[in-house]
């Protein structure tokens, strides 16, 4: 009886991590590898703004619903805020603020001249028609209008967001600004100037940084087998990919739960059976496999690619992949993080791993600015000398120290902003 409720008690614990306290823990245990500054920290602990708006949206049986919308804006000394939006019922204020702060390592470590902001808004984008959809997203643009520009803070899509959705924020932005402003947010629709290559970007940079893994643990190609957690469009472009370099797809999930075929799952017949039914289970060539299962299975690579803190201590030590390329934002928890060092397992953290969809952003920016573009091949190889390079530098700090990759990653990125920050001072 008491193990049992300790268990309930431990499961509800895990999961009641809040997702903030979580990435201020990463944040000061950091701090303390590299000496920071203990003025510094006490800023970057902190968003610099945070922005909630209650949304009155008219909804198609004529009743209107209030909606909460966030922006928070977490550090900007490296260059304009840069972080998508998330529409999910989860989405709360704390979630938005730990989300803010990954994107300034994100693109620190990337070392892209941005800084880091996420938004949100709580709804369930699943239940709701298009029409909802547009008038929601264009009163969100409207609430956070003043605190967005190309050069102050640009949007991008995150979970259960896509290039419609950017291509109304950007439309009502350009609508009240009295002229065409692309650069205000990425990953847009290629007809209104987005980029080639942005929307397989971030799956293909997960599956870049899994490949550099496996090339440093000296494993053989033919022999590698991924698991994918999710199959949204990160998970979905990650096994596009591995498939396409002639790795083995044995398993991918939904909400709904998952499939495995240890003789390998060709990912677009998958994505066709998701479209047709609403979910990857009951994929007639493979067996239906649990969402929990899916982690544990001993492949080569793990791609956690849909939420948070799926990774944690009370699963850590049944994890059999040799290497997890985190396509999601924080699906692995500190304590987790050590179990998995200890047994020895390859995590690419996300600011890393996932990081190809942001750096696509900016590529995309860059070419909204200069109002010139390139061809897919162009972009995409852009990104991958990016992801290499990284990827690089991640490793070779976590060897000479001795430390996990996330360690290594936020060395990097929290000694670049805090270097930006105290070169820049204190104004007013
Ligand atoms: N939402 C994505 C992320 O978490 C993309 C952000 C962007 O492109 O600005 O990295």
């Amino acid at each position: 009886m008491y193990e049992l409720l300790n268990y309930i008690l431990g499961d509800l614990m895990t999961r009641l991590i809040n997702p903030f306290d979580m990435a201020v823990t990463q944040l000061t245990s950091v701090a303390k590898l590299i000496d920071l500054d203990p003025n510094i920290l006490e800023i970057l602990k902190k968003p610099k703004r945070e922005i909630i708006a209650h949304l009155p949206v008219k909804m198609d049986d004529g009743s209107i619903k209030v909606f909460t919308g966030y922006r928070v804006q977490h550090n900007d000394a490296r260059g304009p805020y840069k972080g998508g939006i998330r529409y999910h019922p989860n989405v709360t204020l704390d979630e938005v603020r730990a989300l803010a702060m990954w994107m300034t390592w994100k693109t620190a470590v990337m070392n892209l001249p941005y800084g880091g902001a996420k938004g949100g808004i709580t709804c369930n984008p699943l239940e709701m028609s298009k029409g909802e959809l547009e008038r929601l997203t264009r009163r969100y643009t409207y609430a956070i209008r003043e605190f967005i520009h190309p050069y102050i803070d640009i949007p991008a899509p995150d979970v259960y967001t896509n290039e419609q959705i950017m291509a109304w924020i950007m439309d009502t932005y350009s609508a009240l600004a009295g002229r065409n402003e692309p650069g205000v947010v990425t990953a847009k629709p290629i007809e209104l100037q987005g980029s080639e290559g942005r929307t397989e970007a971030t799956g293909f940079g997960v599956m870049v940084t899994a490949r550099e893994a496996i090339k440093k643990l000296g494993l053989n190609n033919s022999e590698i087998t991924v698991a994918v957690q999710g199959y949204g469009n990160v998970s979905y472009w990650a096994a596009y990919y591995a498939h396409k370099w002639g790795y083995k797809l044995v398993a991918a999930s939904d909400s709904k739960g998952g499939i495995y075929n240890p003789d390998g799952i060709n990912p677009v017949d998958l994505l066709k059976h998701k479209r047709e039914t609403g979910s990857v289970i009951n994929y007639p060539k493979a067996r239906n496999i649990s969402n929990e299962e899916l982690l544990e299975l001993s492949v080569t690579v793990l791609v956690p690619g849909a939420i948070e803190e799926v990774i944690t201590e009370k699963n850590a030590d049944n994890i059999k992949a040799k290497i997890i390329s985190e396509g999601a934002n924080g699906p692995t928890t500190p304590k987790a993080d050590k179990i998995l060092f200890e047994k020895g397992i390859l995590v690419i953290p996300d600011i890393l791993a996932n990081a190809g969809g942001v750096t696509t952003s900016y590529l995309e920016w860059v070419q909204n600015l200069m109002r010139y573009y390139w061809s897919k091949e162009e972009v995409l190889s852009k990104l991958e000398k990016r992801m290499v390079d990284a990827f690089e530098c991640v490793y070779r700090i976590s060897r000479e120290k001795n430390i996990d990759m996330r360690s290594a990653a936020y060395i990097i990125a929290v000694s670049r902003v805090a270097k930006a920050i105290e070169l820049r001072g204190i104004w007013p």
